[in-house]
């Protein structure tokens, strides 16, 4: 289909196998974030949909935990190729409803069907152990099985990645899932959703539903069903899911918010610090939970990197996301615009700097500028909370020793950032820096074969790499005697 011509699509749950609307018909209407116009509306799970996703999440564990690891693993791995003949079209919806330019939609998509890839192999290699017995004729096996029925809640600021990590990690191992998508950006998580079908992922093993998100984590983390949770959202929220877990015995996977010190030493290569972490910044409009927030920078380079980053920011197209060209859209809903106005306001009172930008641009859509913000204190809400959006703080340092103390002075441990050219310098960042990630001289992160997850308030538990797979696992314990 013409990208032009195509229409934005309603969004329905996916119930036991059944595209259907919400019991009681209701819905919720869906923005483009680049018009504020309402361009669909996605259904409204209420407590009957909740009761029928999981009874069908139910028996779809049963039917999906007793396939083979190599037929689940031949069905992802159609997913994965029915997702990459579609790209141009999901893109352009996910563009509609998220902002983001229709380039990054592809690269999000592309790297979607890599990661249900990786995961399909992963899904083979579920080994046990077989442990020496002390007695004669006795046989100690450790063997891994699927966890039960998954609740995944994701957010908008990739509508596709957030879901595919969880939903791929969670059939991998074994497990059903209720998949909880964004309320903002249900279409194009429908659209991987139903890539899966297609392959032929049975009914009642992938179950989709949208609402009142309190409502729904309430209910799904309580119900007895349910053995396994998974949230990718703001810390605030994550800490109160994670409370309910606990509180009902639940596992949990937490990925929560980040505020990413990036810190560029003077031995470091200028133009690359300013080339790799301007266009980190600003991708997806800053709505990136690794991405770069804190530019620390040695005092010998601070004023040259200042004003680079400030020419790299003034010079980013900005755009409705469909337009050729344009490399940062609006950000993806209207209440960041309020926020972000009030963490400038507050540093800039405090005594910081814009060094470009800082409004929002226009009154149609919800478009911010790229923005540069110098020499922010401490104590202003801009270097405690996350901005999540378009605004890099370059702030200087002196030695390798403050640069770590600020590093780690927040509560937050999700991605770092570093710039050096000395060996010794990379190495005590690499070892010294609380966080989950550390990527230095370049930006490595977020391949589907390598960790990615926070520590501290920052959340727990690895939606990358091996150890992703492992929280949908039990390990069981079978010892058994001849006779
Ligand atoms: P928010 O805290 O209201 O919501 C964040 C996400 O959690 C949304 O997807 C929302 O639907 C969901 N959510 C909220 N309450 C929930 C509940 N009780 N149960 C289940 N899900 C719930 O914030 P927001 O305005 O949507 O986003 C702003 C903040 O959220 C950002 O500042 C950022 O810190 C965080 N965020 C983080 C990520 C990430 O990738 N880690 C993604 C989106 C938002």
């Amino acid at each position: 289909m013409n990208a032009m011509t195509q229409a934005y699509p309603d969004t329905q749950l996916l119930i036991d196998g059944v595209w259907r609307p919400a019991a009681q018909g209701g819905v919720i209407p869906v923005l483009d974030p680049a018009t504020g116009e309402t361009i669909g509306t996605v259904a409204h799970a209420r407590r009957e949909d909740l009761d029928a996703a999981l009874a069908a999440v139910e028996k779809g564990f049963r039917t999906w935990s007793s396939l083979s690891a190599y037929d689940r693993s031949t069905i992802m791995r159609r997913a994965a190729d029915i997702l990459r003949t579609r790209k141009d079209q999901i893109a352009w919806i996910m563009t509609r409803e998220q902002g983001k330019p229709v380039a990054e939609a592809k690269g999000e998509i592309g790297a979607g069907a890599d990661i249900i890839d990786w995961f399909a192999e992963e899904a083979r290699r579920t080994y046990g152990q077989i442990i020496p017995a002390r007695a004669p004729g006795v046989m100690q096996m450790a063997v891994k099985l699927p966890v039960g029925p998954v609740a995944a809640f994701t957010p908008w600021n990739f509508p596709i990645n957030q879901v595919v990590r969880k939903l791929s990690a969670a059939l991998a191992a074994g497990c059903s899932i209720i998949v909880k998508a964004p309320e903002e950006t249900p279409a194009s998580p429908a659209e991987l959703i139903r890539a899966f079908v297609e392959a032929g992922v049975p009914e009642g093993v992938i179950n989709l539903v949208y609402g009142n998100p309190a409502e729904i984590s309430e209910y799904l983390i309580a119900h007895p069903v349910i053995r396994k949770i998974s949230f990718t959202g703001s810390t605030p929220v994550g800490k109160q899911l994670a409370a309910l877990a606990g509180q009902h015995m639940k596992r949990s996977t937490m990925e929560l918010g980040g505020h990413a010190p990036a810190i560029v030493f003077d031995d470091a290569d200028l133009q690359k610090a300013v080339r790799v972490l301007a266009g980190s910044k600003f991708r997806n409009a800053g709505q990136v939970c690794v991405s770069p927030t804190r530019f620390l920078i040695q005092e010998g380079s601070f004023e040259p990197f200042l004003d680079a980053v400030t020419a790299a920011a003034k010079g980013i197209k900005v755009g409705n996301g469909l337009e050729d060209g344009v490399q940062m859209g609006p950000l993806a809903n209207e209440r960041r615009i309020p926020a972000l106005e009030s963490l400038i306001q507050d540093a800039v009172e405090r005594g910081a700097e814009v060094k470009t930008g800082g409004r929002r641009i226009g009154n149609k859509g919800y478009f911010f500028e790229p923005t540069v913000i110098a020499n922010v204190p401490k104590d202003a809400r801009l270097m405690n909370e996350e901005p999540f959006g378009p605004v890099a703080i370059v702030n200087p340092f002196s030695t390798l020793e403050d640069a770590i103390a600020e590093a780690n002075r927040l509560p937050f441990g999700l991605a770092s950032y570093a710039f050096t050219g000395s060996t010794d310098t990379a190495h005590q960042l690499g070892m010294r820096i609380e966080a989950g990630m550390t990527t230095i001289n370049h930006n490595g992160l977020a391949l589907p074969e390598l960790p990615f997850g926070g520590i501290k308030d920052s959340g727990y538990g690895s939606e990358g790499g091996s150890d992703a797979v492992e929280p949908y696992l039990i390990t069981k314990l079978v010892t058994q005697s001849g006779r």
